[in-house]
């Protein structure tokens, strides 16, 4: 059996790794796919956990080298998904957890859309995700602003996912995604699936 993609999108400061932290012990054995970033650690990141930080030179060879699944421009940085860990724990039949933008989404749609199942988090509102990137207290004001304005873009694409968690009771939003990574678990992929039509006909 083949593993399944479970893809988590929303704006900065959504509660995105809140919640994966919250849920971890209840989904089980799953791997979460630690994006490389050319954006400079927050205080208390850490580098191979948190993501890969590396710098734009590097960034853009290994585009050219094909080792991205995919790979966006967010907030004036790049953000990339590995290609070779996550064919690697897909093939060991895992549960893999991405965090990535809406951009991201699509492009992972098209290329492995029959085992991803996605969910889009968001506040309740757009003051209160205001709210909390300030009390974060990791960004500056203008980069607070910056995500902002690309969270009311990226609102725009909540109908091109599978479910909606709206992060109020956090919680209740853990449970929520404790539901759906439980259910994103079960997704068969096209060719799992034609095999074991082959092996009922056949039995
Ligand atoms: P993301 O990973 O989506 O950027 P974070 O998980 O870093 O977001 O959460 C942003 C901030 O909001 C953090 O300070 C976190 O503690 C806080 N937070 C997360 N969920 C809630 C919630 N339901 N209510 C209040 N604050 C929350
Ligand atoms: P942050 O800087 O807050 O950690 O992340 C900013 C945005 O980049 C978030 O929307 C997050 O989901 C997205 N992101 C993180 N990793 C990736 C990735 O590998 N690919 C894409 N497309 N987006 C990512």
């Amino acid at each position: 059996m083949s593993g399944a993609i479970l893809i988590l999108s929303g704006p900065s400061g959504a509660g995105k790794s809140t919640i994966i932290e919250n849920a971890s012990e209840q989904i089980g054995d799953f791997y979460f796919s630690i994006s490389t970033t050319t954006r400079k650690p927050r205080v208390g990141e850490v580098d191979g956990v948190d993501y890969y930080f590396t710098d734009k030179e590097s960034f853009e060879r290994d585009i050219k080298a094909g080792e991205f699944l995919e790979y966006a421009k967010v907030h004036d940085n790049y953000y990339g998904t590995s290609l070779k860990p996550v064919r690697e724990a897909l093939e060991e039949g895992k549960l893999v957890i991405f965090d990535i933008d809406v951009q991201g989404h699509r492009l992972a749609r098209e290329k492995l859309g029959d085992i991803i199942t996605s969910a889009f988090i968001t506040p309740p509102t757009l003051s209160e995700l205001e709210k909390r990137l300030k009390s974060r207290c990791t960004d500056s004001p203008d980069i607070v602003a910056k995500r902002l304005i690309n969270a009311k873009k990226e609102i725009e694409e909540i109908n091109s996912y599978d479910f909606v968690i709206i992060n109020d009771d956090l919680q209740k939003a853990t449970e929520e995604f404790v539901t759906i990574a439980r259910a994103a678990r079960l997704k068969m992929s096209e060719s799992d699936r034609s095999k074991f039509v082959d092996e009922w006909k056949a039995k």
